[in-house]
Formats: C-alpha cells, structure tokens, sequence
C-alpha cells in the first residue's frame, strides 16, 4: 500500500486545516519511519493511531503491523481517510474524540497492543494519562509531541526538566527520545520543534508505594516549590513536627536536600516513611 505525501494529499482534496485541532502534518519520510521504527510495530501488533490526519503515518503503520485502528476526530478527513486507506483489510477507521472513545472496547482481547501517533499537542497530557493510569492492557506509546513535554517526561534528578511529569511517566515506564523533529518537517510549521518519545509499559510499577494517591502527592509538593528544602515543601502535609523529622530519619534522607535531587527510589521511601507516620 503506498500513499501520497501530506502535501499532495492535502492538495488534492483542498484540504483546509482546523488549528484548534493541533493539525500540523508530517511532511518528512525519514521522520515517518523513526516513527514507525522506534515504535517496532511488526506482525504480531495491533496498533492504536490517534489523530491519522490525512494518512501518511497510518499508512506505514498498515504495511507493518497485524491491523491499525486509527481514531480521528474532524469531520473533513473521514472521506479522505476512507478513499485513500478504506480498502486495506487490517485497518479501522473511528470517527470519535480520542479523549472519550472506550478504549477498553477498542483494545478488545488484543495481545500486543501499541499506540503509535502524532499527537494534537492539546491531547497530550490527558491522552498519556489516560493510558498510563485507565488499566489498559498495552506495551508501548511511541508518540511525538511537544519537545518541552518530551524532556519533561524523559527528565533525570538534578536536571532543569525532572519533574513531577518525570516521576509520573517512569513510575509506569521506560522512557526513551526516539527522534528530535524540527518544525519545519510539519505544514503548516508548529511554533515548537517536537520529539518522537517512546514509554514502555513496566509489567508492574518501577517502586512499591504503600499509597499510589499519597506518594504522588508528596512527589507533587515536592516539585510545588522547587527551590525550598523538602523540609519545607513536606511541612505542608500536616504531620507532627517531630513525626515528620522521624519519617525523613527512618528514610535516610537529608530534609535540606530539593525534591529535584530525588531519584523516584528515594520519592517512594519518603513518601512510605511519611505515610506510615500519618497512620499513627
Ligand atoms: N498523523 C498525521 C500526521 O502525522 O501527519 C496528523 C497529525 S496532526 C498533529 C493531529 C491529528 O489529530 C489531526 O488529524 C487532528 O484532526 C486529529 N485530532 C485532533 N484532536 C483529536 C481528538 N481529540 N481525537 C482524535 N483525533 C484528533
């Protein structure tokens, strides 16, 4: 199966772009591939796209995988989608919103299950949460978004980008940059270059927490005032003060140290050590 690029297809139909949908196409084949090569989608997979846009992505996808279903939200580019890929016998086409469809049903009893996608920059944050926290049975998101995001979510202790997005994303996965994309591979052209970033679902969370909604609670105020002490941003937990002096003693570490120099080993230890002294 082969299709036309997206600046052809987008001429060909008269296509006229919707910017509050996110819709900037990928324009570049090599980007196009990483894509498709970070994600190594082959045979065995199912893979989810959402947001096919005109169909460069989906296509490649179609070539690789077991069957594609792609989910897309605008009105203007079912008929597109539907002549230009309606004829391959592995691929779905849903029209729906990515934020609402059931992806349990979508999912089905699918073994090998991969979201592969060009995200609408506005999806991103509620599309990665919605996977990594709904249950989902799923191995990998391999998806490009916006190049701050992606540092964010890839970010290691002691750098400007680590964060409370860090710590979230790898308490469920691997994480790895597959490609930096710059803005001028898209038309029309993002304001921000973007990244290809890849998370592998863990089989089980990275740490054992006694309480998910506690430790990422104490990971959020960790990040709430990144300049103060952990000291200062666990105070406003509510624990005794000497509760809270004995909790950083059992966890070993140092309360003058920033919640930024924490590995998410470290988070899980204090988080436990602090839980267990609220439950006195
Ligand atoms: N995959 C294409 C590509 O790489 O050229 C298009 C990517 S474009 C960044 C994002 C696509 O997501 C657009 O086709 C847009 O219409 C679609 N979209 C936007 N919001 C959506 C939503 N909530 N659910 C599903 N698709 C959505």
């Amino acid at each position: 199966m082969e299709i036309l690029s997206s600046v052809d297809l987008v001429k060909k139909y008269g296509f006229k772009f919707t910017k509050s949908l996110g819709q900037n196409f990928l324009t570049d084949d090599s980007v196009l591939d990483a894509i498709v090569e970070g994600a190594e989608v082959d045979k065995d997979d199912f893979v989810i796209e959402i947001g096919p846009g005109v169909g460069v992505l989906t296509c490649r996808l179609i070539n690789k995988a077991k069957s594609v279903c792609a989910i897309e939200l605008d009105d203007k580019l079912i008929p597109i989608l539907e002549q230009e890929l309606g004829s391959c016998e592995n691929f779905e086409l849903i029209h729906g919103d990515a934020l609402k469809v059931n992806f349990k049903e979508i999912i089905g009893d699918e073994q090998s299950v991969k979201v592969v996608a060009n995200l609408p920059y506005y999806v991103t944050t509620p599309i990665i949460s919605r996977f990594l926290t709904e249950g989902y049975n799923f191995k990998s998101l391999t998806i490009m978004i916006q190049k701050e995001v992606a540092e964010r979510i890839n970010g290691v202790p002691r750098t400007k980008a680590y964060g409370a997005l860090s710590v979230f994303a790898q308490y469920y996965c691997d994480t790895s940059i597959v490609k930096r994309v710059p803005a001028g591979c898209f038309i029309p052209q993002p304001k921000v270059d973007s990244i290809v970033i890849k998370l592998d679902k863990l089989e089980k969370p990275k740490v054992e927490v006694d309480d998910e909604k506690f430790f990422f609670k104490v990971v959020k105020q960790a990040f709430q005032m990144r300049r103060k002490t952990l000291w200062n941003c666990m105070k406003v937990l509510g624990l005794e003060k000497e509760r809270l002096i004995e909790a950083f003693e059992e966890a070993n570490i140092d309360m003058k140290r920033r919640g930024e120099t924490l590995s998410i080993e470290e988070f899980a230890t204090l988080a436990n050590c602090i839980y267990k002294k609220t439950k006195l």
